[in-house]
């Protein structure tokens, strides 16, 4: 029987495991910090419904699949992984493998290490919605005159739009400033996608403020200055919503083309990563996305497959095909098989939903993922 950890229960973490506790010679041990998967993907809707309603709890999950759980948060380094690599096993969870596969996903940056915010002020980033924190906030939002959003990538828009939403149920309309250090919304994106995002600002009563950088917040102020004009403004705010970004967690682990972890002249043959705390040295792409997750997941089971029967591994080198963007009800966009190819409106939220529709059919058992396995 050959053993398999996986530290990290996220989109790739999970794929993985469902996949290799397929076969009856692997015994899979998933190994998590949370009691529950997050469908991350759906996270801003939680506006509107409950957080547990993307959750599925690990212990089902793995009676449902067929592999086991632990509740643990495990603390990588570089000279952790040389050690796990060579007793083959995770000494904190004391617990052997034949195969290991890193998928700690990505983490906020800390919005500390950027601005300096007064402790009676209100800020609201990923972690308040993870937690379902931001409830505790709801007054302070409702009867908010001035919000501002920083940070000008899709989890921003996804949440401005639902924040819309939520705001139209209390027949609420505050102003909304939108502050991007960048000259445009989703400024990796062709500006196809800044140009529809911001012609639906004019009627939320929301301003766009690009090049601006975030110096301070205070309870009912936000400090910005102008990367351009070097000059500092004060704009009333009640609340600030923070997305700053993501980082990879623990750090960027650099994989080959297969998916083995590698550092300077040392190749990992047992130790797999996967997901977005992982980098590929390979011609597949590396983007920070579910559907590369997925794809990284999928290449490095077969991979694991492949090496514990001596046979050739494969090359990762799947290219993404689309990336899309929900903008509240029945509205989106996002980009099908190169990105000029723009899909905006209904149909882009139709292959949104779909797309996230693919990794809930995932968890309830039915794969529906073309590919080798
Ligand atoms: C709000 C939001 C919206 C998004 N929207 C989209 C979208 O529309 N389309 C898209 O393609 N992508 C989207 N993404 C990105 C997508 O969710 C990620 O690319 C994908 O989840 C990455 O999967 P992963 O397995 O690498 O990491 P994750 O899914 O982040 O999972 C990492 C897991 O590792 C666990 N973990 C971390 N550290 C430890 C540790 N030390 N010990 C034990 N466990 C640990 C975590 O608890 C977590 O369960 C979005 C992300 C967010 C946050």
């Amino acid at each position: 029987m050959k053993k398999i950890i996986i530290l990290g229960g996220g989109v790739s973490g999970l794929i993985s495991a469902v996949l290799l506790a397929r076969r009856i010679d692997f015994e899979v041990l998933l190994v998590d910090k949370n009691e529950s998967f997050l469908n991350a993907l759906r996270l801003h809707l939680t506006f509107q419904e409950p957080l547990k309603n993307y959750q599925k709890s690990f212990s089902d999950l793995a009676n449902k699949f067929n592999f086991k759980f632990l509740q643990k948060e495990v603390h990588i380094t570089n000279e952790n992984l040389l050690k796990w690599e060579r007793e083959s096993s995770v000494d904190q969870i004391n617990e052997r493998f034949d195969y290991l596969i890193l998928s700690t996903g990505a983490s906020q940056v800390s919005p500390e290490s950027i601005v300096s915010a007064s402790q009676d002020s209100v800020v609201l980033g990923l972690n308040e919605f993870i937690t379902e924190g931001w409830k505790d906030s709801i007054y302070q939002l409702i009867s908010a005159e001035n919000i501002s959003f920083v940070g000008g990538g899709a989890s921003s828009v996804q949440f401005i739009f639902e924040l819309y939403s939520y705001l139209e149920k209390y027949k609420l309309k505050p102003k909304i400033n939108f502050f991007t250090m960048e000259d445009r919304i989703l400024s990796s994106l062709p500006n196809v996608f800044h140009e529809y995002i911001h012609s639906k600002f004019k009627y939320k009563n929301t301003y766009f403020y690009s090049h601006q950088k975030i110096k301070s917040i205070t309870r009912d102020s936000i400090l910005v200055e102008s990367l351009q004009a070097k000059d500092s403004r004060e704009f009333p705010s009640d609340i600030t919503f923070l997305f700053p970004g993501v980082r990879p967690f623990p750090f960027r682990l650099e994989t080959n083309e297969f998916g083995q972890l590698i550092q300077p002249s040392h190749v990992f043959q047992t130790i797999f990563a996967a997901g977005d705390c992982s980098y590929f040295h390979s011609s597949g792409d590396n983007s920070m996305s579910a559907q590369i997750a997925v794809r990284k997941a999928r290449t490095i089971s077969q991979n694991i497959i492949n090496h514990s029967e001596n046979q050739s591994m494969k090359i990762f080198n799947y290219k993404e095909l689309g990336y899309f963007i929900s903008m509240g009800g029945l509205d989106g966009i996002g980009w099908m098989l190169f990105p000029m190819n723009v899909l905006f409106g209904p149909p882009a939220f139709v292959v949104k939903e779909l797309i996230e529709k693919q990794l809930e059919f995932f968890v309830t058992g039915l794969d529906t993922y073309v590919d080798f396995m």
